[in-house]
């Protein structure tokens, strides 16, 4: 299928993902968050490194596994950005869904702000919604966002088949009017 007619929108996270998970230090559920800052640690010809994150009242450390047990030669150029602590490689990992799904990281979505870009201007009649960092994020509140009609009404236009709003395997989000 051809977007190119389509208005294409991209969900893009303002910030790294916080995650929720019970701190030992504090004794309870905390919020976790991207310290933007990579621990490595070289064991022979094995390198492992990990993303720090921190419990945001008593900032104990979190590891979030980055890479295990890989040689130099596979993390190529980026071994460098990791010793650097490259902000952007960090932010990177903190909006990438995958690595928190790994690390059995539950992402604390209810905080996560996010922007919605336009990268395609077409007709209104039909709209792509890209969502490529996973943001949970309810269709019916983005259709709303662009559309501008509030929620009840866009749920009245759903019933009367004037529009309709798909989630895709992928989690693009597709609003189309009739
Ligand atoms: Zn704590």
């Amino acid at each position: 299928m051809s977007y190119s007619n389509t208005t294409e929108y991209v969900i893009i996270p303002k910030d790294s993902y916080a995650i929720i998970r019970g701190c030992a230090k504090c004794g309870s559920k905390s919020r976790f968050v991207n310290t933007n800052k990579f621990r490595v640690n070289a064991n022979g010809n094995k390198i492992d490194i990990w993303l720090i994150y921190q419990c945001e009242k008593c900032r104990h450390t979190l590891n979030l596994t980055v890479l295990e047990r890989v040689s130099p030669n596979e993390i190529g150029e980026n071994y460098k950005r990791f010793l650097a602590n490259d902000i952007e490689l960090s932010r990177e990992y903190g909006v990438d869904k995958a690595f928190f799904v790994r690390n059995r990281a539950e992402i604390d979505f209810d905080t996560a702000e996010y922007e919605l870009k336009c990268v395609n201007k077409g007709t209104e009649d039909i709209f792509i919604i890209r969502n490529p960092n996973g943001v949970k994020i309810r269709p019916d509140k983005i259709a709303s966002e662009l559309l501008k009609v509030s929620r009840s009404n866009i749920k009245k236009l759903i019933k009367n088949n004037s529009l309709e709003i798909r989630t895709e395997l992928n989690g693009d989000i597709i609003i189309r009017k009739f």
